[in-house]
């Protein structure tokens, strides 16, 4: 059975690179020589992550794959400085995590509600009429604009809620999710009938709610992916406490202890973090239940193994009061849902030198240009001194500067790399 049900995705973003600036000179009737007056680049979109509620897969990203934010226009004449590209909102469910396709470390987890810059736009570049000096009253150059950050991302949906229901198929769970909330989760007696994890708010009493998930049912052997459950584990991650539901009605002939002994395996074998969360846990189905040893039983087991027991059943609204109170009140004293910490650090970027620049020498200025220095540029941080040095670097590295002595460049030339400009100094 193939599920719909879309919960990680590998998009490409990128934001729009920065305009060129301007190269221009003033113009008046009857005034002959006018200054220089280039405006600058405007500077790229940004791409954006922003929380959407009403979503509550990645569907949509099972189709959409890239994503590009505009970019900024030319400058023009009269020092105008050229439009900004506009920004692209990319829009998640709550509880996305985003990581580096290619380490998997963390970016950001998208559990807030603030919009998150993935990729910031490219800086416009400069017109002419920033470089007029009194000795250089008539620049004839501008500046490129530089190129917007790209990454590839994960996007891994990790719901956010405070209870997660597991146990077996049929015993229950979509039932229980449907009384205690507004939640419409299917419900058919056969196995497997969820396969999209559900999320419902259950509320307590004024100003307290809980959200509980409904994940699909775990079967034996799903933690080593012998079945669907596997995948959906990771949903009931972040969860604050497990509420354990057990069939003892004894009507498919199933053993209520081996069965909670199964599923608490299950979990220890995706994770022992996850199987030493809080659990409650619930015996359902009481209503049809023929035998009263089954309930017993579980009970003397699992309050042997320290953990609360409550008799409910889902179909008759028995008992299920006293299990949200239960629940609320067991929340109170655990910390709050997980946040996950971002991992990724932005590394200086891998460019190839071997491709040599170009350099133009034009009133006394040493110009430098070429792709990978753009590039390079584009994403160093200048007000960082390790990154300062990582730049110097590779500029030393790739012949830049033997290249600037062999034109004859002297300490206090002045050098100008895109939107950056500073006196050469051996
Ligand atoms: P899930 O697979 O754990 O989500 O189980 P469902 O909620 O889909 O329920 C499976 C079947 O058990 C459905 O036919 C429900 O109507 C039935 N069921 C659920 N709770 C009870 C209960 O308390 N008593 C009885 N008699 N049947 C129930
Ligand atoms: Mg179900």
């Amino acid at each position: 059975m193939a599920t719909s049900f879309v919960d990680k995705a590998r998009i490409t973003v990128k934001a729009g690179a920065g305009g060129n600036g301007c190269v221009s000179f003033h113009r008046e009737k009857y005034i002959a020589a006018g200054g220089p007056d280039g405006g600058d680049g405007g500077c790229g979109g940004s791409i954006i992550l922003q929380v959407d509620d009403n979503l509550s897969t990645l569907m949509d990203f099972r189709y959409k794959r890239k994503y590009t934010a505009e970019n900024g226009a030319d400058g023009q004449s009269s020092r105008k400085t050229g439009k900004d590209g506009a920004s692209l909102t990319i829009r998640v469910p709550r509880g996305t995590l985003v990581r580096d396709a290619e380490t998997g470390e963390i970016i950001q987890d998208m559990s807030g509600s603030e919009p998150y810059v993935l990729c910031k736009g490219g800086k416009g570049g400069w017109g002419n009429s920033h470089f007029a000096t009194p000795t250089r009253q008539a620049p004839r150059f501008a500046k490129s604009g530089l190129p917007g950050e790209s990454h590839d991302v994960v996007l891994e949906l990790k719901l956010l809620a405070d209870v997660g229901l597991v146990g077996f198929p049929n015993v229950g769970k979509s039932t229980l999710l449907s009384v205690v909330s507004k939640a419409r989760p299917k419900i058919a007696n056969y196995h497997f009938t969820t396969l999209f994890p559900n999320l419902g708010v259950v509320y307590v009493e004024e100003g307290r709610s809980f959200v509980m998930a409904d994940i699909p049912g775990i079967i034996e052997g799903a933690s080593e992916g012998a079945g669907l459950g596997h995948d959906f584990l990771r949903h009931i991650d972040r969860c604050r406490l497990l509420v354990h539901l057990v069939d003892v009605s004894g009507s498919e002939g199933r053993d209520p202890v081996a069965d909670f002994d199964a599923i608490n395996q299950e979990l220890r074998q995706y994770s022992p973090d996850l199987a030493s969360r809080p659990q409650i846990v619930v015996a359902n189905k009481v209503d049809i239940m023929a035998d009263t040893s089954l309930l017993e039983d579980l009970r003397s087991h699992v309050e042997g193994l320290g953990y609360p027991l409550f008799p409910l059943s889902a179909a008759a609204h028995q008992g299920v009061q006293e299990l949200i109170y239960a629940i609320a009140q067991r929340l109170q004293e655990l910390p709050p849902v997980t946040v996950y910490q971002p991992e990724y650090v932005k590394r200086p970027p891998v460019v190839d030198t071997s491709v040599p620049v170009e350099i133009t020498v034009e009133d006394g200025v040493y110009f430098v240009e070429g792709p990978w220095l753009q590039r390079l540029i584009a994403n160093t941080n200048f007000g960082d001194y390790e990154s300062r040095m990582w730049f110097d670097k590779m500029l030393r590295e790739a012949g830049v500067f033997a290249q600037m002595e062999e034109l004859g460049i002297q300490d206090g030339d002045l050098v100008s790399m895109y939107n950056l400009e500073f006196e050469y100094q051996h």
